[in-house]
């Protein structure tokens, strides 16, 4: 706001400059082309007044003067030149002869003129004044008449009528006006003002009120202002020149009111562009301060979302830590899982271990007896073949033995390759006993060749172990009990089947729930682990672990593995 008034201030003084400046140069232009009206004006004046001059020296030496009817000449002279009156005037200052009579009191102003007393000094006189006969301002030519001696015998006085001469430029520009030397306008082109009298630097009416008048100087010219009828200038430049020949002054007014509408003309088209320049000026500013307060804004927002996000950011990373903590502790509890998933399933299968070692042991201590009562008959081909029955079944306890210790062992190892049917294999050696205490049937068909798969050996067995132990529990009290095992080499991914015709999964959705379990707490039986256990093995190589009820009734589970993808072993 200040600074749109200081603006419109700037603007507003540079106008005014503007105007002052082309004000005084138009008044420059208007005063040179015053003055040379002024001049013509003052030169047509005394160039008309040089030929009543030369009228006059010419008829002061008429022949006719002297004769019997000067009066008759001298008409007839004023009748051709249209003066007011032409007098010839004897050596006392008495009218002797005239053109046109004139009273009693014309002689006596006559005779007390300056220009009359000039020209009886021999030079030639001028004057001005009303003319006494007609009451008309008149002026005044007096040449004096020479006897042949030389002396001064009178003059002749022409009266010339000024009124007509003012008649030809009436109403002319500019204003001009003679005043004579005790400053009265004696010649004007307006009447109004004729007979004022100069007052100090003020014209006044001979008579009345004064009007209003005002003069001051701009630049090099004088302004006068004044309210002197319709046909003067309210604000006129005044100019004079002073004209000796004659004992007057030329003075002009001229008019300055074009010069102020040319100097108004010029300020108002500089204010304009200056208002413009201004207003452009202002957008440009409304327009940056707007930009600004809008970035202003954005930078805050900015700001804002930035410190939103950084906090997000940092509880993200705490999250991310907490999360990483909780997977660790997670990992440490699979693995601890595992290994009492191991050591529950060790302690489940115990009974049947130590029958499995006791049934070879009991044929190992009966074969060695029977061999020694042999080699004692010296029916040495039948010892040896004790021995190597003795032989033999020390090599299936080693086995049995070796399995154990591989199961129990906790599996570090990464992921590589392994032949899925040497694990059933192992496995299905592992449950050997169980299968056979409790009456199961087991229907397993090896492929020809070894099944190459992604995975661990010992967990992939830890994970067969328990779903065929599951089976043989599901199976558990059932007259014809069946277990069916099946490595499918031909699909895409190599899978494992595991099939047993008991009750099947009472809720397939939650078996692989940790702690999910349908058996009876206490017994032999587990805590629910064994399938959640399973399941995290089984991903940890990339494979899948899958249950559901199979249409022919009974529990199907298909361990899917991530083939090996090297060259095939032969
Ligand atoms: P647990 O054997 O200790 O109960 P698991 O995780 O091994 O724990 O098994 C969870 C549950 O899944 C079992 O209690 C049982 O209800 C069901 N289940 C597992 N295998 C079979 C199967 N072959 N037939 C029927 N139900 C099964």
């Amino acid at each position: 706001m200040g600074l749109m008034l200081a603006v419109l201030a700037a603007v507003a003084a540079i106008a005014a400059g503007v105007w002052r400046y082309g004000f005084v140069q138009a008044l420059d232009g208007l005063a040179r082309r015053g003055e040379a009206d002024l001049t013509l004006a003052a030169d047509r004046l005394t160039g008309q007044l040089q030929r009543y001059r030369d009228l006059a020296v010419l008829i002061a030496v008429h022949p006719g003067l002297d004769g019997a009817d000067p009066d008759a000449v001298l008409l007839h002279a004023a009748d051709r030149t249209s003066v007011l009156n032409i007098m010839l005037v004897g050596a006392q200052g008495q009218i002797i002869a005239a053109a046109h009579a004139a009273p009693a009191r014309a002689n006596a102003a006559l005779e007390q003129s300056e220009y009359l007393a000039r020209a009886f000094d021999g030079a030639l006189g001028s004057g001005h004044g009303i003319d006494p006969g007609q009451g008309i301002r008149a002026f005044y030519i007096a040449a004096p008449r020479f006897a042949a001696s030389g002396r001064v015998i009178g003059a002749l006085v022409v009266a010339v009528n000024l009124e007509a001469l003012e008649g030809e430029w009436r109403g002319d520009r500019p204003a001009v006006f003679f005043t004579d030397d005790d400053g009265r306008v004696f010649i004007s082109n307006r009447s109004e003002i004729l007979f004022w009298q100069r007052e100090g630097d003020r014209l006044r009416p001979p008579q009345g009120p004064i009007p209003p008048f005002e003069h001051w100087q701009t630049g090099a010219h004088e302004i006068w202002r004044l309210d002197w009828g319709p046909y003067l200038p309210r604000s006129g430049l005044h100019l004079a020149q002073d004209l000796p020949k004659i004992s007057m002054r030329a003075e002009a007014l001229i008019d300055v009111a074009p010069a102020r509408r040319l100097a108004g003309l010029q300020a108002a088209v500089v204010a304009l562009v200056g208002l413009a320049v201004a207003a452009m000026l202002f957008w440009a500013l409304e327009r940056r301060r707007v930009l600004a307060m809008a970035n202003a804004t954005l930078e805050s927002r900015v700001a804002e979302r930035t410190t939103e996000l950084s906090g997000a950011i940092a509880a993200l990373r705490r999250e991310v830590a907490e999360r990483q903590e909780a997977e660790a502790s997670l990992k440490q509890a699979q693995a601890d899982l595992v290994q009492a998933g191991k050591l529950s399933a060790l302690g489940q299968m115990s009974a049947g271990i130590s029958h499995e070692l006791n049934q070879p042991l009991m044929a190992i201590s009966q074969f060695a007896e029977n061999g020694a009562l042999l080699i004692e008959r010296g029916k040495s081909e039948a010892a040896a073949g004790n021995l190597a029955r003795i032989a033999e079944l020390a090599g299936r306890m080693g086995r049995i033995i070796r399995n154990l210790r591989a199961f129990a062992r906790q599996e570090n190892e990464p992921v590589r390759r392994i032949d899925v049917v040497a694990v059933v294999e192992t496995a299905l050696e592992m449950t050997e006993a169980r299968m056979a205490k409790d009456g199961i049937d087991v229907d397993w068909q090896a492929p020809s060749g070894p099944v190459w798969a992604m995975g661990g050996e010992v967990r992939l067995g830890q994970v067969l172990v328990n779903l065929m132990s599951n089976a043989a529990d599901a199976m558990a009290g059932r007259e014809e009990c069946r277990l069916l095992v099946r490595v499918d080499a031909a699909a895409e991914r190599p899978v494992i089947l595991i099939r047993d015709n008991g009750p099947g999964i009472s809720a397939p959705e939650k078996i692989f729930d940790p702690f999910y379990s349908t058996k009876e707490v206490g017994a032999s039986e587990g805590m629910g682990l064994g399938l959640s256990i399973s399941y995290g093995l089984v991903q940890s190589f990339g494979g899948a672990i899958r249950g559901h009820n199979a249409p022919e009734g009974g529990a199907e589970f298909s361990v899917e593995l991530e083939p090996w993808q090297g060259e095939v072993a032969a």
